[in-house]
């Protein structure tokens, strides 16, 4: 197992998935254009809670990675901007936040040029983090990512640590996520699904800690998945800003962007190369 950078046991990554009002379009059209309500809880991710997660990160010092579908970045580029000065890296997140298995394959690379043209023309610089919308994959988009100069994806949950997916086009490095450190799963609350109950911030401390004390043991990359419009409410930030202060107290932690634990991935000699798509079952499906 490959080490840390200078000895220390685990990664922290803090990542925002800044999505802004972009998915409501894609997956309910007809809703987006007739009805505002679920538009503007969205909205509120770019104009209020971003500004929240940029204080906080100033105040503690800490870098973080924000992925951004390219429309919400055209629509709000003061978030680009702001993001970009505070030094933190940017991550391609689709151009609607278009869920990948919705697409054709000409669509998907379509998607993925304009949104790196959009986001680069904003940056400054062309980002080569991606992250799927939804986390969802087609069995082809490794090798498209690393066609058009894509250096990492983070959108897999078949480890802890860092991989290479290997691809006819070459490795793409696989940065792994989970549901269970995804505010979404916890705390997105619309009329949609009103019947699901608000998780108890003070149980989600617990289930983010603990995990986190896993990692921290095991040397994992700890990656969480945030969104400015769900967690960006202050009762949420709170429960963020407790576990960043827990995470403070224990030793060798490497508080990092997924743009750095790319870099490391790609100096490494060892990493676990994963085939993609996994082997298809032996002898087939059927029993
Ligand atoms: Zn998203």
């Amino acid at each position: 197992m490959a080490n840390w950078p200078d000895g220390r046991r685990v990664a922290v990554c803090l990542s925002w998935d800044v999505d802004g009002e972009s998915a409501q379009y894609v997956r309910f059209p007809d809703r987006a254009r007739r009805q505002l309500s679920e538009l503007h809880q969205r909205l509120y991710g770019p104009q209020v809670g971003v500004w929240k997660v940029l204080d906080l990160l100033d105040r503690y010092g800490l870098p973080a990675t924000f992925y951004i579908p390219a429309y919400t970045a055209r629509m709000h580029p003061e978030v680009v901007r702001a993001v970009v000065r505070a030094g933190h890296p940017l991550g391609l997140h689709g151009y609607m936040h278009e869920t990948l298995d919705t697409l054709t394959p000409e669509e998907e690379e379509r998607v993925l040029v304009r949104s790196q043209e959009v986001l680069g023309d904003l940056a400054g610089y062309r980002p080569t983090l991606y992250r799927s919308p939804s986390w969802e994959l087609n069995r082809h988009t490794p090798e498209l990512l690393v066609r058009h100069g894509v250096r990492s994806d983070s959108s897999l949950m078949d480890d802890e640590r860092p991989y290479l997916l290997e691809t006819p086009a070459g490795p793409l490095v696989e940065i792994p996520i989970q549901w269970l450190l995804d505010d979404a799963e916890h705390w997105n609350h619309t009329r949609a699904n009103r019947d699901k109950a608000i998780a108890d911030p003070d149980a989600v401390f617990r289930l983010w800690a603990g995990e986190f004390e896993g990692y921290h043991q095991a040397g994992g990359c700890y990656v969480l998945t945030l969104h400015p419009f769900i967690s960006g409410r202050w009762v949420y930030m709170q429960t963020l800003e407790r576990l960043v202060r827990h995470i403070l107290g224990f030793p060798g932690v490497w508080w990092t962007t997924l743009e750095e634990v790319t870099a490391w991935a790609e100096r490494q000699s060892d990493l676990p190369r994963r085939a993609s798509p996994p082997p298809e079952p032996v002898g087939g499906i059927r029993p």
